[in-house]
């Protein structure tokens, strides 16, 4: 099947990814963004953020020509009919709500200088109503030669298989307007993401086709769900700390029914990045605003639990240290997560940073986040390497479980350190081998 033509609107984790993946289906894709800074290294083969495969992805299509970027949106109107928005949806500020203005305004600045038939599919997260809201909006806007309708097609990608998950994703969702519409543009959309993702569709992907609200309930509630299963393990490991019990048996133990499962059972520092914790807050300000409030006052708990876990590792710290005041703290990861670089709201980085903020000397270290942590906290020191970050620390803290972390010898480690003290944040270690090697090894929800 010849490729099809479109944008993506927003070249962000999301954006930048699912351009480049759509030209490796066979699409023809122009990427756009407000940040000239981004699209200039995306021209030049550069992905601003570190994901795995992306690069090869990347290069290749733009060698092929079928990937270009610009910051033009006239030139994104008349390039394609078809567009994706990919573009932030942060929290907003002194407020739980998600900000919406992104979303907004690519519509305001896109929709005018359409002519003829498009569709915009809406990729980032939003809150429910947002699609109907910018159809709305974009009526107001277009000519009257032009017609537009927008459908939503949330997306699942997880940062580090960014790429896997976009050419292969799990499920493709869709939302639509409702079909009871006399409007003969209803099945406009769906036609055309039947043709944009038929390589998946081809291999069996499950398609779920629904209206607007669901399309984008599925996304926030997903999340909502993953958070929830993450703060439910971080609750009983609260409970294994006050009896010694041991809170990774017991998740290997309920994993195994199968009804429950062990994945996202992995007690420890709790979740970050730039989506669970702003999509769970977001899903609350939103049934708040639509009068379901009490429906997910259990997402504030949620929440709750998950920002006790940092604080813990901090009065974790200061129990093995006796007072943080001057100590040489060396904290392991800087990401939210392993194999990326995204610092947004990482339970790394806030570790650390309170740690600092209590008068401690800390020494941060990750694979790949050492910029973007810089530019969130640049009073840390940030050592050059992880042997460099090793040396002469007091305390070790394992915050982010990169591969790197979880296979350090720690007898070469051992020789590094002033003493051979350490917390497993993120309960990854070996412990008979780093306890063979003389470690004090310390975690969340066990005892060591
Ligand atoms: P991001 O901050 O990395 O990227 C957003 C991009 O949008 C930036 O490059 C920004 O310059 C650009 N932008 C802002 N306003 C614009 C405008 N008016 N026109 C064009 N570009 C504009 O964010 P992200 O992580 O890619 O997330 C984007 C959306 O995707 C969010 O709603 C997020 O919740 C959702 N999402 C993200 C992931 C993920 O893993 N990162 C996964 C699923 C869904």
């Amino acid at each position: 099947m010849a490729g099809m033509r479109m944008t993506v609107i927003g070249t962000g984790y999301l954006g930048a990814t699912h351009a480049a993946c759509m030209a490796e289906l066979g699409h023809e894709v122009l990427g756009i963004d407000v940040d000239q800074t981004k699209i200039d290294a995306l021209k030049a083969g550069k992905v601003p953020f570190f994901e795995p495969g992306l690069p090869e992805v990347l290069e290749r299509n733009l060698a092929n020509g079928r990937l270009c970027f610009t910051t033009d949106y006239k030139e994104a109107a008349e390039f394609a009919n078809v567009h994706f928005i990919g573009v932030g949806t942060p929290q907003q500020r002194g407020s739980y709500a998600a900000d919406t203005t992104y979303v907004e305004a690519a519509v305001d600045s896109l929709v005018p200088h359409l002519q003829g038939d498009h569709v915009i599919f809406g990729k980032s997260t939003v809150p429910v109503g947002t699609a109907q809201a910018l159809q709305e909006r974009a009526n107001k806007l277009i000519s009257a030669s032009a017609s537009l309708e927008i459908a939503w097609n949330p997306e699942f990608l997880r940062e580090g298989y960014a790429v896997n998950d976009t050419i292969t994703p799990d499920r493709i969702v869709l939302g639509v307007r409702s079909t009871n519409s006399t409007n003969s543009t209803e099945t406009r959309a769906e036609e055309i993401a039947r043709e944009v993702y038929a390589t998946p569709l081809a291999d069996g992907t499950p398609f779920i086709v629904t209206d607007l609200q669901t399309a984008e309930l599925v996304k926030v509630s997903a999340n909502a769900f993953l958070a929830t299963k993450i703060s439910f393990i971080n609750a009983v490991s609260e409970v294994c700390e006050i009896v010694g019990a041991d809170v990774t048996q017991l998740a290997d133990a309920i994993g195994h029914d199968e009804r429950i499962g062990r994945k996202f059972l992995g007690a420890g520092l709790g979740f970050g990045g730039g989506c669970l914790p702003k999509d769970i807050r977001a899903f609350m300000a939103r049934a708040g605003e639509l009068g379901a409030d009490q429906a997910l006052t259990f997402l504030r708990e949620v929440d709750a639990i998950n920002m006790r876990r940092r604080e813990r590792v901090v009065d974790l710290s200061r129990e093995i240290l006796g007072s943080l005041i001057g100590r040489r703290i060396t904290v392991l990861g800087a990401a939210f997560k392993p194999n990326s670089d995204d610092v947004r709201d990482s339970p790394a980085l806030a570790v650390a940073g309170q740690l600092n903020l209590a008068g401690a000397s800390v020494r941060v270290y990750d694979p790949e986040a050492m910029d973007n942590a810089r530019r969130v906290f640049p009073t840390l020191d940030y050592a050059d390497s992880l042997d460099d970050a090793l040396a002469d620390a007091e305390l070790v803290i394992l915050a982010t479980e990169w591969d790197e972390f979880r296979q350090l010898d720690p007898e070469h480690a051992g020789q590094l350190v002033e003493s051979k003290t350490l917390i497993d944040a993120r309960n990854v270690l070996p412990v008979p081998a780093w306890h063979s090697a003389g470690w004090e090894l310390h975690a969340l929800g066990r005892s060591l």
